[in-house]
């Protein structure tokens, strides 16, 4: 059976808004990763903060508990050295007492100071943390929302692109065998598509315009005419 021109293009058309939505799909789903990545690292970033901030802090903690914990031994040192002075006899062993006490009492306050400092930076970390809790609650939430939105899109899109691709490969067939070939050998050249829109007197293929005369001709949809430009069989529908 012979399989008119008029016929042909009638395919063309269904074929090359496949083809159109096929390329803007494939488009979204090849950038889509990048995206979500970045959100993931965005997110991770926040995470990552605050928990530095709080081993931070837990850091800080656990040395003033120990600084804390050294001057209680060296003050029970300090007192029983003080108990033992008194038992002293003479007055050299007595001063020599009271030297050793005198510079453990100088370290106990270096230490003191120390754990002071310790303080400050806690009391700074704890703002600090504050602050991060407080941008966590503005905007990680939004963050997995859009994550999860493209993760959506990412399986909306690969669900419709298995479906257009499929319902493409049917309609193939339909095509003469002239023009299907033709269409296979120019779709490879371009990558989207073998045919082209042809809207007003442009090409959608290659955006260069059609001579009026010629566009015409387009609109009638009963001969195989191609763009003289980028070499894609063009068509004529209205985009819906
Ligand atoms: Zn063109």
């Amino acid at each position: 059976m012979m399989i008119s021109a008029a016929e042909d293009i009638g395919f063309l058309i269904q074929i090359v808004q496949k083809d159109y939505e096929i390329v803007t799909r494939k488009k979204f789903l090849e950038t889509a990763p990048s995206k979500i990545a970045d959100l993931e690292t965005e997110i991770s970033k926040m995470d990552e903060e605050l928990q530095k901030d709080l081993d931070e802090i837990a850091g800080l903690e656990s040395e003033q508990k120990n600084l804390s914990g050294k001057i209680k031994l060296q003050n029970d040192d300090i007192n029983k050295k003080k108990l033992d002075r008194e038992k002293l006899k003479t007055n050299k062993e007595y001063r020599a007492m009271g030297n050793e006490i005198e510079y453990l009492l100088d370290k106990v306050d270096e230490e003191e100071e120390q754990i002071l400092m310790i303080l400050d930076k806690i009391t700074a970390a704890e703002k600090e943390l504050e602050k991060i809790k407080a941008r966590i609650d503005s905007e990680k939430d939004g963050l997995l929302d859009r994550k999860n939105e493209l993760d959506e899109e990412v399986r909306v899109n690969e669900e419709k692109l298995q479906i257009i691709e499929d319902e493409k490969i049917r309609i193939l067939p339909h095509l003469s065998e002239k023009v299907m070939r033709r269409y296979e050998r120019i779709l490879k050249a371009k990558g989207d598509s073998g045919v082209a829109n042809l809207a007003g007197d442009v090409c959608q293929g290659c955006f260069s315009r059609v001579p009026p005369q010629k566009a015409h001709e387009i609109r009638k949809n009963d001969q195989l005419l191609t763009c003289e430009d980028c070499g894609r069989i063009l068509v004529y529908y209205s985009k819906a």
